[in-house]
This record gives C-alpha cells, structure tokens and sequence, in this order.
C-alpha cells in the first residue's frame, strides 16, 4: 500500500497550517508552524529555497488546488485514491463535498485516530497495518477499510500490551466525536451514526476541492 514517507513537517509548511500529523509534538513549541522561534519553531512558509517567495496571494485555482491537499494530507490519502473517493461521493445522494468527508472520516484508521489509540493518523494507520484492530471480532489489516453504522471496533489482545498504545490512553486528552461511543476502558468503539459535517473538520472547505474536481 502505498503512503507518503516524506517529513510531514514540510507538508504543514506547504499548507501553511497545522494539520497535526505528528502526534504530540504537533502541540509543542518544537512545531514549525506556530512553535517557539527559539526551539526550531516559527518557520511557517512553505518549504524550500523559494519558500517566502510562494507567500503572495494566489489564484482561485491555487485555492482550490491547496485545499484538496490539505484535505489529502490530513487524511493520509494519496491522489489516485483521492480521485476514486471524489468520483464515489459524486455517484451518492447528497452533497459531493460533505459525502467526500464522511468517507474519509469512515476509514478505520480515522476510527483508530478517534478513539486516542494512535496519536496520529500515521500511527493509527501502523496500529491497523499491523493486525491490531479488530472490526466486529474480525481482524482487519486495511487501514481504508470503510466501516459502517453499528460496527464495533476494537484493540485486539496483544495491543493492550503495547507500550505506545498504553501511553496514547494515558496521555491523550481526547473525547471521542458524537457519532463513536467508546467501551470496556476505551478499548473499543461503536459507530452510532455517520458523522455529519458538524462532526468533521472544520478548516477544510470542501467546497472549493468539488469546484476543483468538476473543471
Ligand atoms: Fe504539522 Fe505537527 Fe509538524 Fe506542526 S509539528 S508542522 S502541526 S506535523
């Protein structure tokens, strides 16, 4: 399965926001988007020796071209992929945008960043990656895996003894949104209902990533 394995840093410069990509440091002065000038923080202009130089104001198309990667890179999606999900939300009743969302928010390894068990979407990702997630007793591997209403989704016995998850249930100070109940200690999440806009990221406007697409 194919990833992004570059600094994700870069990405947030390039977006010029956090997407919170790196777990806890994301909230320390360490982040280069709006960390401590003095400890490698402040550097939010995009990457590269042209960076400053990318500041101006942009186009309509700079815009919209920008907030699909943004969307893109918050969810740890690549392009193709992207593609394939924009052209199912179009094919569903609904609003193009706000389908494109829910699908994203749908994926088990968003689940598994909801429910605090990774402290990032990467690492949620390697948790499921990895054999540690469990959908309706079942072991699921695939981290785009789309769940629906009712399922259950939990730890599996060997996770409870990783480290790293024990930590993340420890450190995390992170409520679970509306549309996901937690269970047995946090360990496990049911989806109650599909997340409405509401519930889902509010910085993406996913409107100009539609006006993009329908070009
Ligand atoms: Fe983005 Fe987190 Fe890096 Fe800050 S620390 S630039 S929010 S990934």
């Amino acid at each position: 399965m194919a990833r992004y394995t570059g600094p994700v840093c870069r990405l947030c410069r390039r977006e010029r926001t956090k997407l919170f990509l790196k777990g806890q440091r994301c909230d320390t002065s360490k982040c280069p988007v709006s960390g401590d000038p003095n400890d490698r923080g402040k550097r939010a202009f995009p990457p590269g020796e042209h960076g400053r130089d990318r500041m101006r104001q942009g186009s309509e198309y700079l815009a919209q071209l920008r907030e699909k990667q943004k969307a893109r890179r918050i969810y740890g999606v690549l392009e193709r992929q992207f593609v394939n999900l924009y052209e199912e939300a179009t094919r569903q009743p609904g609003i193009t945008g706000e389908n494109l969302l829910r699908m994203l928010e749908l994926r088990l390894d968003n689940v598994a960043f909801r429910a605090s068990w990774g402290a990032s979407r990467s690492q949620a990702r390697q948790l499921v990656n990895h054999g540690h997630i469990r959908v309706n007793g079942k072991r699921v591997t695939i981290a785009s895996y789309r769940l629906r209403v009712g399922d259950a989704v939990s730890l599996s016995d060997a996770a409870g003894e990783l480290v790293v998850l024990r930590h993340n249930l420890d450190t995390l100070d992170r409520q679970p949104p509306s549309w996901l109940e937690w269970h047995e200690n946090r360990r496990s999440v049911t989806v109650l209902r599909v997340p409405e806009r509401a519930d889902m990221d509010e910085s993406i406007r996913e409107q100009l990533i539609v006006e993009l697409y329908s070009k």
